[in-house]
């Protein structure tokens, strides 16, 4: 991802789209000296005084080992329409050793078809990552699909014609080489097929 990446989150912080979904951080676990064999308890998120979602969590008790290899987390999915569904996930941790000594703990994304080492998940249902999630691509598509509206717009007018991407597109004025109104024909039905994807 890079330097693109660490705009989108930026971006997305400032959204606040992250709310919208319950978090858990390895690294808070960790400090509160949860992430130890045989440890377990509840975590529950609050809106104002009232709780709004909770999970069970039990840290698996592995002989001859001091580092936790997995987190169970339990919970009950209350669907809109349907029948309350109880769901467990096994979350596998990650370690790594520190500079200065000790170790930090990872999360493993239990999708199995991701399996990062993430600090947080967000739920739900699935606790995944936020790849999973697809949490920071939403905003970075709309950037993209606006950007090729606005320049299809563009071409259309400099076509002479109407900037109305749902019309016809405008013909080739006299004078403008067909290669060059062929090129820019391309490029505007990139941004009207963005459109139409968004509905
Ligand atoms: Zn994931």
């Amino acid at each position: 991802m890079g330097g693109q990446g660490s705009g989108t989150w930026e971006r997305w912080d400032r959204k606040g789209t992250v709310e919208e979904y319950h978090t858990l951080d390895v690294r808070t676990m960790h400090r509160r000296g949860w992430l130890r064999p045989g440890m377990q308890g509840k975590i529950r998120w609050l809106r104002g005084k009232r709780e709004v979602a909770s999970i069970g969590w039990t840290v698996w008790d592995e002989e001859d080992d001091d580092l936790a290899q997995e987190v169970e987390l339990y919970y009950t999915v209350t669907p809109t329409t349907g029948n309350p569904e109880d769901l467990r996930s096994t979350v596998f941790l990650e370690w790594t050793r520190c500079n200065y000594g000790g170790h930090r703990p990872w999360f493993t994304c239990p999708n199995p078809a991701c399996n990062r080492c993430v600090a947080i998940l967000y739920g739900g249902p699935c606790f995944y990552c936020r790849h999973c999630h697809n949490l920071a691509y939403e905003s970075q598509r709309e950037d993209l699909s606006g950007r090729l509206r606005r320049k299809a717009r563009k071409i259309r007018r400099r076509l002479g014609g109407s900037a109305d991407l749902r019309e016809d597109f405008p013909q080739k004025p006299t004078g403008m080489h067909w290669r060059t109104y062929h090129r820019l024909r391309q490029e505007a039905e990139r941004g009207a097929a963005s459109q139409s994807r968004l509905g």
